[in-house]
């Protein structure tokens, strides 16, 4: 984490030191006085229901070492080492990215609709055998959590995977430019966020964005069975890595195959080298090909390779196989959803052997704009009536993934809910020993608590 003299900090954020002087020290920032260490900075942001300024006395109180403060905010306290600056929030990213340019971490940038904090987790477990890693936590993706991410760097980490998330344009070039990534990843384009960018066209330069700050001479790996990817890279200054089922990509899987404990692959040009990672879906196979092409970038080697995807550890709620109670096993898959992802799920569960039942427990998936109706109805036209034995669904526009799946299937085979308890006590009757459950839906939906009450 950052650790340095409160006038160096001043200068990367173009603020004025006020009081009392600038030899303090300060190690690690906080923009929450709630979780603020000892010795940190605390920078206050001013958000919309509350203003971080009016909380730099307790910030002090709880051990900062000293805080900035926006000139236009009023009463600045007296007798607290202070940096003066126009804008707190552009000040904690100006500090990020001064702090990183003075460090010898090599960044890797990972944007796309869906699988970006799985492709995070998967490039730095393939890394971390060779190189000492460190990652964005959780999900700290956006212009606040990005920046306080690199302010947690280490001096002597050499690698930082960085997942980059965007609301609408601009956001993944700003993210971009601070963090200059010398790799790029776009995982994917799916659907997310269509209500704010118009089209999956507008949806794709967002996250081309991801280029803005890349270096000279940067490699960006990108999905390549996209076509709306690759159509930007002809004639692209960086250099361009793809990967996807399709032959035509640099990285593609040769065999696979989906075991209850995870997926067994191998890639073109090395058949004979068995990979294995401990997670479900194809989707995931592509999340790892986009790690192995980081991974041969930066010279890691095959043995390493396939140990650092042995041991990939998946941040929680996404795929997530777990052996409920009675016997029944639940993908737990509550994180969130997109139709990309959910057809994803779906199609993984269809894939999925040795289960006796399989059911799906489908939340409405938000956010998707317009078409927001169809999209549902598709996914529930899309299921596969031959290998899925019930559909339940949850929300007002889960019911129109009802009435898609209703094309294929019997009435005694689909429900539509809008009460959680209702769904979870048919979901008790249908599911027994031997059955299979796929919970999914948007993070709104709280669909976790279905998988709560199988456990
Ligand atoms: P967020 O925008 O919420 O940060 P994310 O892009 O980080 O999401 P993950 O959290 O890695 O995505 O995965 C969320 C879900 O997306 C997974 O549970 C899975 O269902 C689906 N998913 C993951 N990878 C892919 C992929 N490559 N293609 C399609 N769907 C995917
Ligand atoms: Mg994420």
């Amino acid at each position: 984490m950052i650790k340095r003299a409160f006038k160096d900090i001043a200068a990367w954020m173009s603020g004025e030191v006020v009081a009392p002087n600038g030899t303090v020290k300060i190690a690690g920032v906080s923009t929450d006085t709630r979780t603020i260490q000892e010795g940190n900075l605390y920078i206050p942001l001013v958000g919309e229901s509350f203003n971080g300024h009016n909380f730099v006395k307790s910030a002090i109180e709880n051990g900062a070492a000293g805080a900035i403060w926006q000139k236009n905010q009023p009463n600045p306290p007296a007798d607290i080492p202070l940096i003066y600056v126009d804008d707190t929030l552009l000040a904690l990213q100006d500090l990020a990215k001064n702090y990183l340019a003075n460090l010898p971490a090599k960044v890797i940038g990972i944007t796309g609709s869906n699988g970006k904090t799985t492709t995070k987790d998967m490039v730095t477990s393939v890394l971390a055998t060779t190189y000492k890693v460190q990652k964005t936590e959780g999900n700290y993706n956006n212009h606040i959590g990005m920046p306080l991410t690199i302010l947690r760097l280490e001096e002597d980490t050499e690698m930082a995977v960085l997942e980059m998330g965007m609301s609408g344009r601009g956001e993944i070039e700003l993210l971009s430019t601070i963090a200059k990534p010398e790799a790029a990843i776009i995982t994917n384009i799916g659907e997310s966020h269509l209500q704010d960018l118009g089209s999956r066209e507008g949806i794709s330069e967002a996250k081309f964005e991801i280029t803005a700050g890349l270096r000279q001479n940067g490699t960006l790996v990108i999905h390549g069975d996209e076509p709306l990817l690759t159509e930007k890279v002809e004639n692209s200054p960086f250099h361009v890595i793809t990967f996807g089922t399709s032959k035509a990509n640099n990285y593609y899987p040769v065999t696979s195959e989906q075991k209850s404990n995870g997926t067994y692959f191998s890639i073109n040009g090395e058949e004979e080298t068995e990979l294995f990672i401990p997670v479900l879906g194809k989707h995931n196979i592509n999340n790892a090909l986009s790690a192995i092409a980081i991974a041969k970038q930066f010279e890691v080697s095959t043995p390493d390779i396939k140990k650092g995807l042995e041991m990939i550890k998946i941040t929680g709620m996404r795929t997530e196989l777990i052996e409920g109670k009675n016997g029944v096993t639940v993908i737990n898959d509550a994180y969130n959803a997109s139709p990309t992802s959910m057809r994803a799920a779906i199609e993984l569960l269809q894939d999925l052997k040795d289960y006796k039942k399989k059911i799906v427990v489908l939340g409405d998936m938000l956010e998707l704009g317009e078409q927001e109706e169809l999209f549902h109805y598709e996914v529930g036209k899309g299921i596969d009536q031959d290998k899925i034995d019930f559909v339940l669904t949850f929300g007002e526009l889960g019911k129109n993934i009802a009435a898609g799946a209703n094309v294929h299937f019997t009435e005694k085979q689909v429900f539509a809910y809008d009460d959680k308890q209702a769904l979870i006590t048919k979901l008790q009757e249908v599911a027994g020993d031997g059955d299979i459950v796929l919970v999914k839906g948007s993070r709104g939906m709280k669909l976790e608590e279905v998988v709560h009450a199988l456990m």
